[in-house]
């Protein structure tokens, strides 16, 4: 389906909770967390459901994130189930890793066909500080394990912030030039007003890129499966590809693609945008597949033409990135 500005949507990001086995500083608060009850987030049958619903309106690829994917219990039924209808043709997570190495073959075996891992710093120190709580050797584990699998491509979604680990990015590209992986440095963005994000802290792109470039050639790549907003180059002579995500210093919104799903059942047109869709209000009073169309092209509709993130993250802007879904 076409929304109000003539881009095809066709990728539904689902989050299925927003619990985390980690408290990252640019994501969730430490304390303080006001966990979803269960009663407030989908079951598995309804996620499953609203999937099915939204090929109606012509989502053909989705990804599920949180909090962390993988601490949902079930997450591998789900993922078969989702791979079970006909016109979904891509399944990815992003995840975290800590709990992928026991899960990755159940996952794959399901139906799971990319994987996005999230790591920000090669230093186990500065891994436990920015994560609060992980081990950087689960993260590595967990990449070695799905590049084995054979599960491709496998991406890396690497935040970068001054002072923290600007200086680690040619180690980043290092990595993607040794090994087949998908490396992509995403700005840094004020969501949920956390008092870690300082402007202070942001890396544009552009300042990325001459780092990159200032040892490696980069070629630019032909399109790369599922990369979305990533702007891709091919390293010269290397295995892997570099991807840039600026959300910030320029946005990509003319090629937004997708709408997202959060785990209390509301349906958002933009991270940034808190006009949100109640399917879950919906379903409690049995809506019935039609009227669920409906608010799937209502919330696809009401998508916005851009995000206005550099003016802030916005009055009245509740969520965080774990309760939104990133
Ligand atoms: N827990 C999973 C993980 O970390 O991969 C999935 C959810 S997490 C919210 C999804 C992505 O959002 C991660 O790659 C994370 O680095 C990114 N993210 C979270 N907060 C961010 C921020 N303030 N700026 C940029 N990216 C952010
Ligand atoms: Fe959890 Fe992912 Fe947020 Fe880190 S970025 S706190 S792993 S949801």
């Amino acid at each position: 389906m076409l929304d109000s500005y003539d881009r095809k949507i066709e990728y539904l990001r689902v989050s299925v909770t927003d619990r985390c086995n980690l408290r990252c500083r640019y994501c969730m608060p430490e304390e303080g967390i006001a966990d979803e009850g269960h009663s407030n987030i989908l079951t598995l049958e309804q996620i499953a459901r609203l999937v099915k619903v939204s090929t109606k309106v012509g989502i053909r690829k989705v990804r599920f994130t949180g909090g962390e994917p993988l601490v949902r219990k079930d997450i591998v039924k789900l993922i078969a189930e989702v791979a079970e209808i006909p016109q979904i043709e891509d399944i990815a997570i992003t995840t975290n890793g800590m709990l992928f190495d026991g899960m990755a073959e159940d996952l794959k075996a399901a139906g799971l066909k990319r994987v996005n891992f999230s790591l920000d710093t090669f230093v186990p120190e500065k891994f436990r500080y920015i994560t609060r709580r992980g081990n950087l050797h689960d993260v590595t584990r967990a990449i070695e394990k799905a590049l084995k699998l054979g599960i491709a491509p496998v991406k890396i979604n690497t935040v970068v912030m001054k002072d923290f680990n600007d200086d680690e990015i040619l180690d980043f590209v290092k990595l993607a030039y040794e090994m087949p992986l998908n490396v992509r440095f995403i700005e840094f963005m004020p969501i949920g007003d956390l008092p870690f994000y300082k402007k202070e802290r942001l890396v544009s792109m552009s300042e990325i890129k001459q780092t990159v470039e200032s040892r490696y050639e980069l070629l630019k790549s032909s399109m790369l499966k599922g990369n979305g907003p990533a702007k891709s180059y091919q390293i010269k002579g290397g295995m892997g590809t570099i991807g840039f995500i600026s959300a910030m210093s320029n946005h990509f919104c003319s090629e937004c693609n997708r709408i997202r799903m959060t785990a209390d059942g509301k349906l958002r047109g933009c991270l940034f945008d808190k006009g949100e869709v109640n399917l879950k209000l919906a379903l409690e009073n049995d809506a019935n597949d039609e009227e669920l169309v409906r608010l799937f092209g209502e919330a696809i509709k009401k998508k916005p033409a851009r995000h206005h993130m550099d003016e802030g993250w916005g009055v009245g802007n509740e969520r965080k990135m774990y309760q939104i879904g990133g």
